[in-house]
Parts: structure tokens; sequence; C-alpha cells
């Protein structure tokens, strides 16, 4: 089910301050959601979870998830730059790119993050650049080779991301010449699954990996990161996975292959499932238009929130102060973009809707705003934190048409 945690009472609350559309954000849901992550994998005493930064690239938001002692994960040198500018430095951030740049690479040694590496030629470039620390974590693509320990993972074989578990040994050997003492791994096999055996499958595969190359190079396996890719409930008949399962479906793995040991980190980084749903994009119907189908046109579109344009995506949308109202009415509800897919929802059956309502598009908390470009020279909007306190806080002006010519030279 989608979130409906927050009432229309606390939308209200933001329209008095702010004009539509924004992003607001619940401080509370996304404490509490990561609160139950930390519980469930509770017992790993090295568990961290790293959120992934890309999922909501804000400031306020990633000091609320350090406070409740999350790393980050970086995926650029821009997301490096927002961690130092936080605070944040050595094991506080992953830093996991694919096609990494030297600098990048460089960058992230300076800042001492843990480096994933997608790929064995990565190792000369970072041992050119940057070096070659005592830890480093490698990014595993179990392609069908996975299918040893399950037989979910072949969909890895068209992914551009990892090694091939055939090359891991021969890298690690490389690295270790050049002075790595530990090592982790990392798997992303899955996206926006609400089914837990493949997220546990591949938690199997990367400890049995693990613990054989271990065995095989005579480094310490230090950690097993567990990447994101957990899914949240967009669709009302969408059910939410259930993290202390999949914990304990982990934690059963774990022992299995390491048996009593306990020395394992266990890292995550998850983004929509912590931010995802404690994300609402509010936006104003200021169009009705009546053709072959009915339309009703936003002040917001495909450039606030991509997802439902480029994957068909699905966001609930609520009609304020309509709760209750039959949905005896079907619509597209549509943005301004010149693009026939700029569209949030198709044939939707919706309550009535009068220029001037208020639509709250739900679970919007990751990939969203951040995924967010200016085709049409349409504007990225603000974001707003609702915090725990019931307080409202700009934490991202909208755009202007300065911001736009910014990197325009007009003269
Ligand atoms: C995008 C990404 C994540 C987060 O994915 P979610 O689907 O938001 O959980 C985590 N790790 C890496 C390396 C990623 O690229």
């Amino acid at each position: 089910m989608p979130n409906f945690n927050l009432s229309d009472s606390v939308f209200e609350g933001a329209l008095k301050r702010f004009p539509t559309p924004f992003y607001l954000y619940d401080e509370a849901g996304i404490v509490k959601t990561v609160r139950d992550v930390q519980s469930a994998f509770s017992w790993n005493k090295g568990f961290k979870e790293y959120y992934a930064v890309k999922a909501l690239p804000n400031p306020e938001i990633l000091k609320i998830l350090m406070k409740e002692g999350c790393g980050l994960d970086c995926s650029s040198y821009t997301e490096l730059l927002m961690a130092q500018k936080l605070g944040a430095q050595g094991e506080d951030i992953m830093f996991s790119a694919n096609a990494m740049p030297a600098f990048e690479l460089a960058f992230a040694a300076k800042l001492k993050a843990t480096i994933n590496l997608d790929d064995r030629s990565d190792v000369e470039l970072l041992h050119q650049n940057g070096g070659v620390p005592d830890l480093l974590s490698l990014r595993v693509n179990p392609g069908s080779e996975g299918k040893g320990h399950n037989n979910i993972m072949g969909g890895a074989l068209d992914a551009k991301f990892g090694w091939m578990p055939s090359q891991i040994k021969e890298g690690l050997m490389t690295l270790k010449n050049l002075g790595l003492k530990r090592f982790g791994l990392h798997a992303m096999t899955v996206s926006n699954t609400l089914n837990r055996d493949p997220w546990v499958h591949s938690a199997s595969y990367l400890f049995h990996l693990g613990a054989e190359l271990e065995k095989e190079t005579g480094l310490k396996l230090d950690f097993i990161n567990l990447s994101g890719g957990l899914g949240i409930p967009y669709k009302p008949e969408d059910k939410a996975v259930d993290i202390q399962k999949i914990g304990e479906e982990v934690r059963k793995a774990y022992q299995s292959a390491f048996g009593g040991r306990q020395d394992v980190r266990l890292f995550t980084e998850l983004g929509r499932f912590v931010t995802g749903p404690h994300g609402f994009l509010v936006a104003r119907a200021i169009h009705k238009k009546e053709i072959w189908r009915d339309y009703i046109g936003l002040d917001a579109c495909a450039a606030n929130l991509m997802r439902p344009a480029i994957y068909g995506a699905y966001h609930h949308i609520t009609v304020l102060n309509k709760k209750d109202a039959p949905k005896d009415k079907v619509y597209d509800v549509t943005g301004a973009l010149c693009e026939n897919n700029d569209k949030f929802a198709v044939n939707r059956a919706l309550p009535e809707i009068k220029i001037g309502d208020v639509l709250v598009i739900h679970d919007a908390g990751a990939h969203g705003h951040s995924m967010g470009y200016q085709y049409n020279g349409r504007l990225r909007s603000a974001e707003i934190l609702y915090t725990a306190e019931g307080d409202y806080r700009l934490i991202r002006r909208a755009e202007t048409p300065e911001d736009y010519f910014a990197t325009l030279n007009l003269d």
C-alpha cells in the first residue's frame, strides 16, 4: 500500500507557506524506517547502512541519516564533495561508480572512502590515481555463475556493473601485491523488488563467494555489502517487504556460510526503501481538458518526477480533502511538457477534480526530485522538510530562470 501516513492537515500547513509545486519529506517516517533497517540487522555488530545519496541528495536529509548512524553511498565526484562538506570521511563514505574517471578515484582515495571497484581495469587506474589502500570493495556481477547458489541471478548477464566472479581472485592477488590487506564484496542484482528471495539469495551467494576468496587469497574478508534494490509498495495492492524477516533470513544465510564466525561486517545501501515512501510531490490542478479523454493539467511535470514518463512507473495520487469522495471520474493527469509521456497517471480513477485542487503524488521520496531535469525550460521545484517536531523547513529553494541561465552566455 502507498504511504498515507501524513494527514491532509500536514499538507495544508505546507501549502499555507509555500507555493506549489514542491516536494514534502516526512522526517519522522524516514527516521523510523532507518531504525527498522538497523534493528533488522542488529545481530551483526558491524552493520551499517550507507544511504544511497543519489536517491535523495539533499544535505538536510543526509544529516538526519548521518545522525542515525548511516554512512553515505556516493556515485560521483559531486556526491563525494557533498559528503565531504557534511563532514563525512573515511569509512563513512562508500564510493560506487562505474566507468570511473581517474580524478574521481583519486578524490575518493584522498577522502579515504571505501572504494567499490567496478572492474579489473580499475585496479591499475587506482594504483596510478590515489594508490591501493588497506581495504577495498569489489563489485560482483554474478552473471549465470550465481546459479550455483540460486537460480535467480541470471539477469545479471546483461548488466554493465561489476566483475565476473572468475576475474576476482586474480584481481585480489594483484591488489594484494599492491598492498591490499582486507576486502569486501558488493553486488546489486535487483532493483525495486518486493520479493525477499532474490535479495536473500544474493546475500547467500556473496557470503559463500567471500569465504572462498578469503581462503584462496589469504586476504581477510572484511565486509559484505548487500547494496540497495529493496522495493516499496507503490500500488494499493502491493505489500511492503518485511525487513525484520529479511534480516532474519540473511542471518541464517550468514551462519550457514560462516558458522560461528561474527567478524564479517554487513552493509546495505538502501535508497528507495529508506526515503521513498516518505516523500510527496504536491502540485495543483491548473488546467482541465475534455477531448477524447479527460485530462487534468498540473503545475508539476515529468521534469519534477520522471519515473512515470520513463518507466511507466505507478505513483499513487490523492486529491487533498477528497479522501472520502467517490472515485467516479477517470483522468490522465499530466504536466505541461511538449512530450506525450508527460503523464503522472493514465486512465486513473479519481474523485472529480476542480481547478485549484491540490494533488498529492505519493512515494516520491527516492529517485524523484533527484532525477529532475530542465527540459522545456521547466525548472526543478522546492523541497520542504516536515520535521519530527511538526515544523516546515525549506531545504531547497525552487529553481529560477537565473539558475537556468547561469551556465549560459547570454551576452
Ligand atoms: C542506486 C544504487 C543504490 C540504491 O538503490 P535503491 O534502489 O534506491 O535501493 C545502492 N547502491 C548502488 C551502487 C546504487 O547504484
